[in-house]
């Protein structure tokens, strides 16, 4: 007889960005030529100063356990990294370093929520904050935004949330986003914040992007803005996307001491800590500069202007020109409104542009938002034209 599945577990979806690459993956191993718009991943090599640092890593057998929170001179890398780009004073024990910010996120959740805490979601979201929320038995609470307000949340819409809600705990938030690319500014952020200290409500300030930001716009971060909401914030950093070190998994969590203490605690029972190899070249990835991570924006940067501009020439897609991070989010209502395929959603949608034009892209709905369909422009400039003529092509297949 099958072993009975946790209830848990049963409600959880696998993360549908992953997913869809995995799909373009099998595609592309059996011959099928698929552009690949899907996980958000840089598609450039590690720099090699810090594949180097990995490297004597290796040579010099630093290949043990370390401390579970991350070596010293990372934590210490950290937070002069902090103080030097994002004005924030930590000491090292305010540091946990974790396999990916996808688990730091995690171990902060997991540390501050009980069964029933209602943590609140800008909505379009990344995929995997509902789900993390959802693990602990606590409730994603989500508040929608469109093109309307360059897809951000206002206080007194965060207000609002918190008195129509019974449980309110946090709020995370996620500039640059992912998968709007909207940007916060100081301003805005300072309201939120305030509404946040009002209610007491922790930030979980997901700042992974930091790095891919365009059109002269500047990260700041919230946490900065006072000694008072600094004790209310956790950032949430990592050297995936800046350094294009995704396959490397290393990610942190600044915070106050007793929740960055309870996580380490969790984490010392799950993963226990981060590669050793890694955490030597992220100590040089956070704190040498060989000019790459600079020249992949500006690439980026590049892609980014060709990708939106072609999107909106296409007709009836309106394009919000995002501001940072590597996703572009066309709006695509008009084709699920009329088509002659029966194509009633954005999964349907994806699905039939994959199996039909070959092209790979994460439906509007994994973000919670059905009426779009989200590019990674992570991808080469002659990629990203012919995937336009596909999308294209594949659009206008429905209308005629
Ligand atoms: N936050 C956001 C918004 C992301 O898009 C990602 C990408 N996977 C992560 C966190 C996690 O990144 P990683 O676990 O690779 O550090
Ligand atoms: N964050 C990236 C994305 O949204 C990587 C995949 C994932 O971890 O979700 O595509």
């Amino acid at each position: 007889m099958a072993i009975k599945i946790s209830n848990r577990a049963k409600a959880i979806k696998a993360s549908p960005t992953l997913a869809v690459s995995s799909k373009a993956k099998i595609m592309q191993a059996n011959g099928i030529d698929v552009i690949n718009f899907g996980v958000g991943e840089p598609d450039f090599p590690t720099p090699e100063y810090i594949k180097e640092a990995g490297i004597k890593a290796i040579n010099d057998n630093f290949t043990r356990y370390t401390d579970n929170r991350g070596i010293l001179e990372l934590r210490t890398v950290i937070c002069k990294k902090l103080k030097k780009e994002n004005c924030l004073d930590y000491k090292e024990e305010n540091i946990l370093v974790s396999p990916g910010a996808k688990a730091s996120i995690f171990n902060v959740l997991m540390s501050v929520c009980d069964p029933r805490d209602e943590v609140l979601i800008a909505t379009p979201c990344w995929v995997s904050y509902p789900s993390q929320v959802e693990m602990l038995d606590a409730i994603p609470i989500f508040l929608p935004t469109d093109e309307s307000t360059d897809f951000k949340i206002s206080a007194t819409q965060l207000e609002d949330a918190i008195l129509t809600n019974s449980n309110p705990k946090a709020i995370i938030l996620n500039s640059p986003n992912n998968p709007t690319g909207t940007v916060y500014t100081k301003k805005e952020l300072e309201a939120i914040a305030n509404v946040c200290l009002k209610y007491n409500i922790l930030i979980v300030a997901d700042e992974i992007y930091e790095k891919l930001i365009y059109d002269g716009e500047k990260h700041f971060s919230i946490a900065s803005i006072s000694e008072e909401i600094k004790a209310i914030t956790i950032v949430i950093n990592g050297v995936s996307k800046a350094f294009a070190m995704t396959g490397w998994r290393l990610g942190y969590a600044a915070g106050p001491i007793d929740i960055i203490k309870r996580a380490s605690r969790i984490q010392s029972h799950t993963t226990s800590c981060v590669n050793s190899i890694t955490q030597k070249a992220a100590v040089v990835a956070l704190s040498e500069d060989d000019g790459s991570v600079e020249k992949m924006r500006q690439e980026f940067e590049k892609r980014r202007n060709y990708l939106v501009k072609e999107l909106n020439a296409i007709p009836n897609v309106k394009c919000y020109p995002p501001k940072g991070a590597f996703y572009a989010m066309p709006n695509i209502e008009f084709y699920l409104l009329n088509n002659k395929k029966n194509i009633h959603n954005s999964v349907e949608l994806c699905e039939y542009l994959l199996e039909e034009f070959h092209i790979a892209l994460v439906p509007g709905l994994a973000f919670g938002v059905d009426k779009y369909v989200r590019f990674s422009y992570a991808n080469s400039v002659k990629n990203i034209e012919e995937g336009v003529k596909r999308f294209t092509t594949g659009l206008k297949s429905l209308i005629h």
